[in-house]
């Protein structure tokens, strides 16, 4: 779609679908949605549509394919990738769910619940609370992040150890594909081996298969008892040791077991004058213990007392209410804003098999000081899941993000991991998921978009490179 009438009348026909008040052409009423959360990315969009129900997803959608005009689909818009920014073209259209917020079904003996890809991920997990039942996918965007889109980039968050990413939380998707079509498997079963799982394709593919309309979602029981406790040791072996002791005396109540660096501790101190409650070590562990049986406190006692005989553990505390607990919480998650305002850095996702992490450590380390011996590190990351966030501090403007990136990457590489572990490729890795990807990865997912998307318009330049539409 190239031409201003051919642009005018989509708008009114979307007008015509969704109504007046669910479009928006104004560049003032657009802007929320036209730039990332990070403020890395900014796109001129044609105009954004708030539909409100499954049907107008799939008319808006066939208008658009009518047109020749892409759609981008868009939830919370908390993605760290870019995956929900349009292009600078002035022809796209930025497809909010927004509006679809409901939660239609919760059923706490099924421990099953059925919500509109729009509904806030905390209003959803509030609502499970409510019948002693969770949601486990908890990540710090809660307020703003939707259902559609932590399916859409299959987001992972502190209870993975536990309880697997949103992909293993999913039993039931409605999809819009890319001509318009409805698919409706909104089933709560947690059996269902009859044919192909194809909620599957579209989990994790960041809106580029088809438009997430509702899920169905499994729910776990509410723990009732938790305990927090934040531990120093000595260095990333033992930190690996710890891990290993923790998993044997309390893995089936291990929620959370969160590696965090000496430097990014001192970065709070620096910048927030947060006092860390445990020194001496180059390296502090955030663990979490939940249940639904009493005696969770005993158990993390025991093994923390175990720890520091053997020497894994220098120096900690468990929180001894709510209140301490979101304190030790409020250590991990800071840590970000922290980064922020110490300077630029260069941010990676990066997950490698959870034993190889020392001597990843290691190795990026050596590579990134053979580059540029001045840089810093700010690493933390989901210990037990094998995924780091491994950001590089700038420390001058003569820097190359790009080749820091591919340092980094390259190591990663090395030691059989992923330049993505939970926030996808977006816009913002294409070119490195190319440089790193084996062509036959490369040749499958392209041959997946074609199948499914064969004119290129959902979500076009995200996950896989642009291509020519002709
Ligand atoms: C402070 C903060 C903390 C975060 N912590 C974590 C974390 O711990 N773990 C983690 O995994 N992520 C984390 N994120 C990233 C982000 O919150 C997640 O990626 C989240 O799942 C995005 O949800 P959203 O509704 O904001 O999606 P958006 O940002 O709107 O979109 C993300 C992607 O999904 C697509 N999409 C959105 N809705 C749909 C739909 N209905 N159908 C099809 N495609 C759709 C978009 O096109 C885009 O590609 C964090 C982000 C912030 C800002």
């Amino acid at each position: 779609m190239t031409t201003q009438t051919g642009r005018t009348a989509l708008v009114d026909e979307l007008i015509a679908i969704a109504g007046p008040g669910a479009v928006l052409t104004d560049a003032a009423d657009m802007e929320p949605y036209a730039v990332d959360w990070r403020r890395m990315f900014f796109g001129t969009p044609l105009c954004v549509v708030r539909p409100a129900a499954t049907q107008e997803v799939a008319d808006i959608v066939r208008a658009c394919a009518r047109h020749g005009a892409a759609v981008v689909p868009q939830g919370g818009n908390t993605g760290l990738a870019g995956g929900a920014t349009p292009d600078g073209s002035g022809g796209e259209v930025v497809l909010s769910l927004q509006r679809m917020a409901c939660i239609r079904a919760l059923d706490p003996v099924g421990m099953t619940m059925e919500v509109e890809a729009g509904a806030i991920l905390q209003t959803v997990r509030e609502a499970a609370l409510e019948q002693g039942r969770m949601f486990p996918t908890g990540i710090g965007a809660e307020g703003s992040a939707t259902i559609g889109g932590i399916v859409s980039t299959n987001a992972g968050g502190v209870n993975v150890l536990r309880y697997g990413m949103t992909r293993a939380l999913v039993l039931g998707l409605e999809v819009v594909l890319a001509d318009g079509t409805v698919v409706n498997g909104l089933r709560r079963l947690r059996k269902d081996n009859a044919g192909y799982d194809w909620k599957q394709l579209f989990i994790g593919s960041e809106g580029t298969l088809g438009i997430v309309t509702a899920a169905v979602l499994r729910l776990v029981p509410a723990p009732q008892h938790s305990v927090t406790a934040f531990i120093a040791v000595p260095d990333i072996d033992a930190a690996l040791a710890f891990y290993s002791l923790a998993q044997s005396r309390i893995g089936d109540t291990l929620s959370a077991f969160e590696l965090i660096s000496a430097a990014s501790v001192g970065l709070q101190e620096k910048h927030f004058g947060l006092k860390s409650p445990a020194s001496g070590g180059q390296w502090f562990i955030l663990l979490e213990g939940a249940s639904s049986l009493a005696g969770i406190g005993e158990a993390v006692e025991s093994l923390l007392a175990e720890a520091f005989e053997s020497g894994l553990a220098v120096d900690g505390v468990a929180a001894a209410s709510q209140q301490q607990a979101r304190a030790l919480w409020e250590i991990r998650e800071r840590i970000t804003e922290a980064e922020g305002r110490e300077g630029r850095s260069v941010k990676h996702d990066i997950s490698v098999p959870v034993t190889a992490i020392p001597a990843f450590l290691a190795d990026a380390g050596k590579a990134l000081e053979d580059l540029s011996p001045a840089l810093r590190l700010n690493v933390f990351g989901h210990l037990g899941d094998g995924n780091l966030h491994y950001n590089v501090m700038m420390a001058g403007p003569g820097d190359d993000g790009a080749a820091i990136n591919r340092t980094v990457h390259d190591a990663v590489l090395r030691h059989g991991g992923s330049i993505s572990a939970e926030h996808g490729l977006g816009q913002y890795r294409v070119g490195e998921w190319l440089r790193t990807k084996t062509p036959a990865e490369q040749a499958l997912s392209a041959a997946l978009k074609q199948t499914l998307d064969p004119a290129g318009l959902l979500n076009p330049g995200k996950v896989l490179p642009r291509r020519d539409r002709g």
